[in-house]
């Protein structure tokens, strides 16, 4: 079948304090970033064309790969109206829409949020759990977040394990930054707390409760981030059913850190919290909510973990970019050919 053009669309933000855009990867903090990251290797991979949008200032010079310098939603929205792309497949949260393109363009949207998605017409959703919470029909596909593994480093290739524990994202309550202190404090095992503080006593709480295990080490990205991701023991996902960002009831919709710790041959502690309870049972233990964790259970668990080995090839099983990819272009294929879902 003839190889499709795609227009990626970034959702389009600047580095907090900068005018620069950020980029895809990301430098720091970024999940929806890095899932634009591995499907766009993995339609790259799969012989499609890829014109990325939302993301000025991203790695250019790859075959089959433009990087339009637009980052303002109206320009973005404008470019989009007058190109002869395929598909347009948009990670903007609605930033963009579908209005204004040529009709034989097909228009998907993949939403990453936990509210309703703004263009639920041809939306796709990362887990079940967030079709469910967003109200997304039964028949709108759930692709789980793409991982690319040549970006990460598995542990094993050059990289030795070291006693520590780690949680990489934004130390907010509803990622369960400090129910993550609070396992590895009774674990014994140090914490590596990686990721921005938006929320400064939510911080301080974290120090103030279990500074004696955890090492802040305020947002990485780059070669630290790598290093951390393949040498920890683990990573904790501990995300909990309190308020989130954008309102309600948290319901962790992709979670795109467990399959870059996989990737990186390391396995995932994780609550049960929305995506959670489908995707880290293969590469790792869940566990209750709250800070209660028994020492000799917390210990229990770190010893069960599957090895680096086990996740290492599940990641590439489940998420592998290419096949996710794939089961993009199927949908891609569908919406061009008259079929929709709501
Ligand atoms: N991240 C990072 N540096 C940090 C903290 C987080 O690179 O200091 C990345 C992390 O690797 C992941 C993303 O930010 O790719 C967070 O995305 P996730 O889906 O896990 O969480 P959310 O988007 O819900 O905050």
């Amino acid at each position: 079948m003839k190889p499709l053009k795609v227009a990626l669309v970034n959702i389009p933000l600047r580095v907090p304090g900068s005018d620069k855009w950020i980029t895809v990867p990301p430098q720091g903090y970024g999940g929806i970033q890095w899932v634009v990251a591995n499907l766009m290797d993995g339609l790259l991979e799969l012989g499609h064309e890829v014109f990325l949008l939302g993301a000025p200032g991203s790695l250019a010079g790859r075959p089959g790969l433009t990087v339009v310098p637009v980052g303002e939603p109206q320009e973005i929205q404008q470019w989009l109206r007058t190109s002869d792309v395929d598909v347009v497949h948009d990670h903007s949260g609605g930033v963009i829409g579908p209005a204004g393109l040529p009709p034989a363009t097909a228009f998907l949207s993949s939403h990453h949020f936990t509210t309703r998605a703004v263009n639920p017409v041809g939306c796709t959703y990362s887990s079940r759990a967030q079709r469910a919470h967003c109200g997304g029909g039964d028949d709108a596909p759930v692709i789980p977040i793409p991982v690319d593994p040549a970006r990460y480093r598995p542990a094993g290739g050059g990289v030795a394990k070291e006693d520590f524990l780690l949680f990489l994202g934004r130390v907010s309550p509803h990622k369960g930054a400090l129910e993550a202190a609070a396992f590895a404090h009774a674990c014994g095992v140090r914490l590596v707390l990686g990721g921005p503080v938006w929320e400064p006593e939510y911080f301080e709480e974290i120090t103030r409760r279990y500074g004696s295990v955890v090492e802040p080490i305020g947002e990485v990205g780059g070669e630290r981030r790598l290093g951390l991701l393949a040498s920890a023991r683990a990573v904790l996902v501990m995300s909990q059913p309190v308020t989130g960002p954008w309102g309600g009831v948290w319901c962790e919709p992709g979670a795109t850190v467990v399959s870059e710790a996989a990737a990186s041959g390391t396995p995932v502690v994780g609550t049960g919290n929305g995506c959670l309870a489908e995707i880290v049972p293969s590469v790792g233990r869940i566990v209750d909510y709250g800070t209660g964790f028994a020492p000799d259970a917390a210990r229990g668990t770190l010893e069960e973990l599957p090895a680096p080995d086990e996740v290492r090839s599940a990641a590439e099983r489940l998420w592998g970019h290419v096949s996710i990819a794939g089961r993009y272009v199927e949908q891609y294929r569908r919406l061009l050919s008259g079929v929709t879902w709501k």
